[in-house]
């Protein structure tokens, strides 16, 4: 079995950033990636809130910079899949790919993935007009129109993106208020291709081999309608990436539960990024909470004596 002093799961902005401070600190770091590093940065078409790039940058941009940042130090980098965790006293034992790998101390990178609609259609029409990734697919429907559906600061900022591309962007969100930054609510309810469509829920995404219409509900009067379109790109929120993670690990719906140390319920084991219950979900807060976690985990490796 390879050993390490730290395992790092996840090379997100969180995990790039555990694995720099743990390497800086002297620690023997592994860091598992089941893609390529990046996260869901690599989702993002433009960052304009990461302190540094007072003219933005692209997502690929900063996790390209994130990544070459870790290339300076001896990061034993592993490309594959962790798939369960057993908890040691003192080794935690990480099955991944084909391989155990052992670890003193680990941090829980994994971030976080898309919520779905949970509504008839949207598994079957993957692929064929419906998307969770602006970024990815949304040259497919260039010059042809969509919905965004949402109300957070994914879903506005993803509808201003597809406006430089369709010919026009439904938002349908099913509050009246919008949660997004009120810069971005601003931007998309002064654009002239996007249709604001409020207090409105999704109740079917209707077609045949693609999609075709999104059956509507006007959640205060009632009135269903049918909104003939190409695309549906669906922001409504994400959940925590934790099915590998042990059961001794406490947590709640949102996420992993940890201390101001990043330290969770289990001895070594530390949580770092948007796999951790918090409010604010934000490459600087990922950045933050992996150099927190990183600088706790080298003190417990201390203090254990290792
Ligand atoms: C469309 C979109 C736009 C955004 N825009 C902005 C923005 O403008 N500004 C901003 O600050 N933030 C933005 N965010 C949020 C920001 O990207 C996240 O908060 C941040 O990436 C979280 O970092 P993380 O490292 O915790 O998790 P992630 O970025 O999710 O990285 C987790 C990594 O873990 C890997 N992984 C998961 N499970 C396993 C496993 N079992 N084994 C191995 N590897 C695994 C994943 O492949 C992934 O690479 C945006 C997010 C999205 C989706």
């Amino acid at each position: 079995m390879r050993e390490y002093d730290a395992v790092v799961i996840g090379g997100g902005p969180a995990g790039m950033t555990a694995a720099l401070y743990l390497l800086r600190a002297g620690v023997r770091t592994a860091m598992i990636e089941k893609l390529s590093p990046g996260g869901q940065v690599l989702l993002t078409s433009e960052i304009e809130n990461y302190p540094g790039f007072p003219e933005g940058l692209q997502g690929w941009e900063l996790s390209d910079k994130f990544s070459a940042h870790l290339d300076n130090y001896e990061l034993d980098r592993i490309n594959d899949e962790v798939r369960s965790i057993t908890v040691g006293k003192t080794i935690h034992e990480i099955a991944v790919g084909d391989e155990v790998v052992g670890a003193k101390v680990i941090v829980l990178a994994s971030g976080a993935r898309y919520r779905k609609l949970g509504v008839p259609g949207e598994d079957r029409l993957l692929g064929r007009g419906v998307s969770y990734c602006a970024l990815c697919d949304g040259n497919f429907f260039r010059d042809r129109e969509v919905a965004v559906v949402g109300g957070g600061n994914s879903a506005l900022e993803e509808a201003l993106y597809l406006a430089r591309l369709c010919s026009k962007v439904h938002l349908i969100h099913r509050r009246d208020e919008f949660r997004g930054l009120f810069c971005y609510q601003d931007k998309c309810f002064k654009h002239d291709k996007i249709n604001v469509i409020r207090s409105t829920v999704v109740e079917e995404i209707v077609g045949g081999d693609d999609l075709e219409a999104l059956a509507l509900k006007n959640v205060k009067t009632g009135e269903k309608s049918r909104l003939e379109l190409d695309g549906c790109f669906i922001f409504v929120g994400f959940e925590p990436i934790m099915d590998f993670v042990p059961e001794d690990v406490k947590r709640d719906p949102n996420g992993i539960l940890t201390d101001q140390e990043m330290r969770t319920s289990v001895p070594g084991i530390f949580a770092a990024g948007d796999i951790r219950s918090k409010m604010c979900r934000q490459v600087a807060t990922a950045v933050g909470d992996g150099a927190t976690a990183a600088t706790a985990a080298f003190s417990y490796l201390e203090q254990m004596g290792y």
